[in-house]
């Protein structure tokens, strides 16, 4: 029985390998940076174009000495989970520092926002409600709603009118929550919030969104697309990540109503039986948040980058996706042809990484960069450059790249 498993294993291991979708971590060893060292290409300076770094503040001198001070003051770790005697005033001070931010009643911390999104849907709701939640939303809410017992309805990316439909066929229910995505991290597009909100008013639903490309990176302050948009008060449910913008360390929180959050620090399931946020990363991420709410000159440099890279790679006949924000996704269509093209942006010392079935849709495969108000100028013309030779040399020259896939709006 134990080597059928294993001979199954290796089968399934080596159809990925044969079919190129095989995923390879790369080594990282530097610090996580726009400039970075892989242990595979020894001491070349590799020019890192896939990390959340958004703001550059991985690395950021404010947050290593918050850390340092954190770990001096506070110690290491917790060894127990928030209701036994795991919570520290350095939860409560970014659990009110948060709120503060994002303009919410509160905010619980859990260990990483998947996390957050997996307690969440179970513990407020059950067979008597209904989730409607977007296609295109991340995987944790996907594995979150499969975990409670509520009626499903989902809609085709922001798609409205299906949307519309699913608010209709739910109304007898008793809680009916939309739940969408801040930004859809596979193919950089925003949700549209102002209609999803409408809606929810009209049939009486609650929002729910999850922000964690968002927070720190878009909206007046970083705030985020509930701020973008002046809807803070008609979104019931906020969650996010510390691991993006907010210093990429680890860690993520659900912000909203406060009878909400009183009740998942009773029932939400990955926040009652897991390990508390160490304190020191919570005072880096204290630490994060200041930064983040006065960097409008990082997020204008983040917002020129991003143009620059969109436009150059569009001129070239590339089919990026997306509008405005730094997630910088190009469709190839076909997975081999990601996987060429960043096997050859690579020994041209790029990092970029391919993404193909099943995390994007068959047929769909792309190269999802990401821009940080820490790359360069010259950082982003190189990889608008190494894309131009990319046409010549991998797999001949194939401007138009995905053009036959369908648009995502
Ligand atoms: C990254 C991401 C998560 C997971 O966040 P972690 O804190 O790394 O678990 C959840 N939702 C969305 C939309 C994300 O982009």
């Amino acid at each position: 029985m134990r080597q059928q498993l294993r001979e199954r294993l290796r089968d399934d291991r080596d159809k990925l390998m044969s079919r190129k979708l095989l995923k390879v971590e790369q080594e990282i060893s530097s610090p996580q940076s726009t400039h970075i060292r892989l242990r595979a290409m020894g001491e070349r300076n590799i020019l890192n174009m896939c990390a959340n770094n958004y703001l550059g503040l991985a690395n950021h001198q404010v947050l290593v000495r918050a850390a340092h001070e954190g770990l001096e003051r506070h110690g290491f770790g917790m060894s127990s989970v928030r209701f036994i005697c795991g919570t520290h005033s350095a939860h409560r001070a970014l659990e009110r520092r948060l709120s503060d931010y994002l303009r919410t009643e509160d905010t619980i911390l859990f260990g990483s926002c998947f996390d957050a999104n997996a307690g969440l849907f179970e513990a407020l709701l059950d067979a008597k409600d209904a989730v409607i939640s977007d296609s295109l939303n991340h995987a944790s809410i996907i594995d979150g709603v499969r975990l409670c017992k509520a009626k499903r309805f989902r809609y085709t990316n922001n798609d409205m009118s299906e949307l519309e439909r699913a608010l209709r066929e739910s109304h007898h229910c008793r809680t009916v929550l939309v739940v969408t995505d801040g930004v859809f991290s596979m193919d950089g597009n925003a949700a549209n919030l102002p209609v999803i909100c409408d809606l929810a008013k009209h049939y009486g639903a609650l929002v729910m969104v999850d922000d964690s490309h968002a927070v720190g990176v878009i909206g007046p302050s970083g705030r985020g697309t509930p701020a973008r948009h002046a809807l803070e008060d008609q979104v019931d449910i906020l969650t996010g990540t510390l691991g993006k913008a907010l210093g990429g360390a680890s860690g993520g929180y659900v912000s909203g109503r406060s009878e909400i959050i009183a009740w998942l620090r009773q029932r939400a399931r990955p926040y009652l039986f897991s390990n508390s946020l160490m304190p020191a990363l919570c005072e880096a991420s204290l630490a994060a948040i200041d930064l983040a709410e006065n960097a409008d000159d990082l997020r204008q440099q983040l917002a020129a980058r991003t143009c620059r890279l969109r436009q150059g790679l569009s001129d070239l006949g590339f089919r990026v996706s997306g509008s405005d924000h730094p997630i910088v996704p190009v469709i190839t269509g076909d997975a081999a042809v990601a996987v060429q093209i960043a096997d050859f942006l690579l020994s041209l010392d790029i990092l970029v990484v391919p993404f193909s079935y099943p995390v994007v849709a068959e047929g769909a495969a792309r190269i999802r960069m990401q821009v940080s108000a820490a790359h360069s100028v010259e950082d982003i013309e190189r990889v608008i450059a190494a894309f131009r030779s990319a046409q010549t040399y991998v797999d001949g020259a194939r401007p138009a790249w995905g053009a036959d896939i369908p648009q995502i709006v």
